[in-house]
């Protein structure tokens, strides 16, 4: 059986997500796909089609441009009274439309992301300064005042190494933003295995917020603030959503493709780290 990614205890088998075993940890109850992930796991699951064409990820992902934009800007203002603007490490960045939001709010930084067509985007249509790569295999030899992680956590491959990364780019007081889905959500608790976010092998891992927070406390960060995500998303993403996840693709292509629809955000949350370090 397969080793906690975060503690490596012994892990049971719970139930099977999209013909995928998902396991429990015995000692700290992560909860994570049994799939051993690395590079090539990452570079074959965010290949253009999980952008472009549907299924698991994204149908055109640049037609949430506004949306993602907005949301980096929310985000931005969110922090605000904890962190002035300064320079910033966007992991997992896709085409850099949330890091371009906070750019708009005076920060300047980097977009991290593993897929190459989505990093030529961010640079040649935003002019964003974007690295192609993953937080494991990151060149450490920047430090930043602020990492953030928006819907990450879940796919990372390796959470120990990608975490390290993170307390060697943050100097001491430096902010860790996280926004995740909870698995002890309501609506995660009254689907169980149907929650729609049990869909390995994009996603890897499932936390609840409060076992995100104790696990990274264990790491030297403290958490400072916290909320639920209100986001909106096109009209096309929720018909992919709808379409990959119940298989009614006739009725749902009735929804207008630039239709802004509210999301239910209950099993989604933000947190904001403090990183002060560990002993
Ligand atoms: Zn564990």
């Amino acid at each position: 059986m397969m080793k906690c990614p975060l503690c490596n205890s012994i892990s049971e088998r719970a139930f099977k997500g999209k013909g995928i075993w998902i396991l429990d940890c015995n000692s700290c109850g992560h909860r994570f796909a049994e799939i051993t992930a690395d590079l090539g796991h990452v570079e074959k699951t965010y290949d253009d089609p999980y952008f472009y064409d549907g299924n698991a990820g994204y149908a055109d992902y640049t037609i949430e441009a506004d949306q993602l934009r907005k949301r980096g800007r929310q985000y931005a203002k969110k922090i605000k009274k904890y962190v002035e603007p300064s320079r910033m490490l966007d992991v997992g960045a896709a085409a850099g439309f949330i890091l371009k939001g906070f750019q708009d709010e005076g920060w300047n930084g980097i977009g991290l992301e593993p897929n190459a067509s989505m990093v030529e985007y961010g640079r040649s249509e935003l002019g964003l300064e974007m690295n192609i790569g993953t937080l494991e295999m990151f060149d450490k030899n920047e430090r930043f005042d602020l990492v953030s992680m928006i819907q990450v956590v879940g796919h990372l491959f390796d959470p120990q190494s990608a975490f390290e990364s993170v307390r060697t780019i943050l100097s001491h007081g430096g902010w860790l933003l996280i926004e995740s889905w909870d698995r002890d959500s309501f609506s995660a608790r009254i689907l169980k295995k149907h929650w729609p976010e049990y869909s390995p092998p994009s996603v890897l891992h499932w936390y609840s917020h409060k076992s995100l927070v104790t696990y990274l406390s264990g790491l030297g960060f403290e958490e400072i603030a916290c909320g639920r995500t209100l986001k909106k998303i096109s009209g096309k993403r929720a018909k992919t959503l709808l379409q990959y996840r119940l298989g009614l693709k006739a009725l749902f292509s009735l929804i207008p493709d630039s239709l802004s629809l509210p999301y239910p955000s209950e099993d989604l949350f933000w947190a904001l780290f403090k990183y002060e370090g560990t002993d």
